[in-house]
């Protein structure tokens, strides 16, 4: 038995159809946990949908009637890069519900994965990149307004920028006029990794991304690593080091959000970054034993993972159960 809760639902899967994103992922992971011996059926958490009251505390009441109503524009409905459907949106409330469950069990059992949520993507008013509802936004808002916390930290390991979740917290505007939408392979060629800092506001934001990649339009962080193609294990730990020691002396957060995204990894389809697998295990180690060390309670999701090979995305996936599980036993 593990030591805290993994969130799940048999009807974690996102009506994408035949894409990228592979929405099948969520039950593989279940279930290879359950092959692997690593959980049992006992280790599980079932979570409701989020209620309209839980989303309408971070997006739009516009945004939320037109996923409602099936009334996006073209554009928006372009933008999601999803097809939109009543079940995408239902999926969602149920995401956003999942991520909520497991915030309230992190804060109870220091420790919570949620098998599915990390769309960080989705602002307050569209979504875009495969995400349609910010369940961490959703969550953190929701513990606030149950006073369960006051201040929160989100460290985002996805590939990609967690432009959403910067938007949200950070109040950024959008630069006028836009940036030209261009495809990633055009922009800049890639500088040394740098860090840049600007933080307001009750919930502190970390994103570690590649930053020749979507979102071309990066809002501000607190804190932003922005790395260059190519990026091995040992220069990405050491980044995150430096990003978590340099977060946690400005900033004491009653829970962590953290983003395990297994984009990173050397043979993802969407990310250019050079990790392996058991780089991206040390990656999780480093941020359990942060928590762990700090006392501060963390919140998992599995964000993104587009691997070659779908076996690679599960395994890293569980691997951050793995971690977990051989850091909080202690
Ligand atoms: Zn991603």
């Amino acid at each position: 038995m593990l030591p805290f809760k993994l969130v799940f639902r048999e009807e974690y899967y996102l009506p994408f159809g035949e894409h990228v994103f592979p929405s099948s992922k969520y039950r593989l992971v279940h279930q290879y946990l359950l092959d692997q011996g690593v959980a049992g059926p006992e280790d599980f958490a079932a979570p409701c949908p989020a209620s309209d009251e839980d989303i309408l505390r971070v997006h739009t009441p516009m945004y939320v009637n037109k996923l409602k109503t099936g009334t996006l524009s073209a554009r928006e409905e372009l933008e999601l890069e999803v097809p939109y459907s009543k079940e995408l949106v239902e999926a969602f409330w149920l995401q956003a519900g999942g991520s909520i469950l497991a915030s309230q069990l992190a804060m109870k059992d220091r420790v919570c994965i949620h098998l599915g949520g990390g769309f960080h993507h989705a602002f307050t008013d569209h979504g875009e990149g495969f995400c349609v509802i910010n369940d961490v936004a959703v969550a953190i808002r929701r513990l606030e307004a149950e006073s369960r916390i006051q201040h929160a930290m989100t460290i985002d390991c996805d590939v990609h920028q967690g432009n959403g979740t910067a938007a949200i917290f950070g109040e950024a505007e959008e630069p006028f006029p836009p940036p030209p939408a261009w495809s990633a392979g055009l922009t800049a060629p890639s500088r040394p990794a740098h860090m840049k800092q600007a933080h307001r506001g009750d919930v502190f934001t970390i994103s570690l991304h590649q930053e020749n990649n979507y979102p071309v339009w990066k809002p501000p962080s607190s804190i932003d690593v922005n790395l260059p193609d190519g990026t091995t294990d040992a220069e990405y730990l050491a980044w995150l080091e430096k990003a978590l020691m340099t977060a946690i002396e400005q900033f004491e957060p009653d829970l962590l959000l953290y983003f395990a995204g297994a984009d990173p990894y050397r043979e993802d389809q969407l990310g250019g970054l050079a990790l392996t697998i058991d780089g991206l295990k040390r990656r999780d180690e480093v941020v359990f034993r942060f928590a762990r060390n700090n006392s501060i309670p963390v919140m998992v999701t599995l964000a993104g993972g587009y691997a070659v090979r779908l076996e690679d995305t599960i395994r890293i996936h569980a691997n951050t159960v793995i971690a977990a599980k051989a850091i909080f036993s202690k």
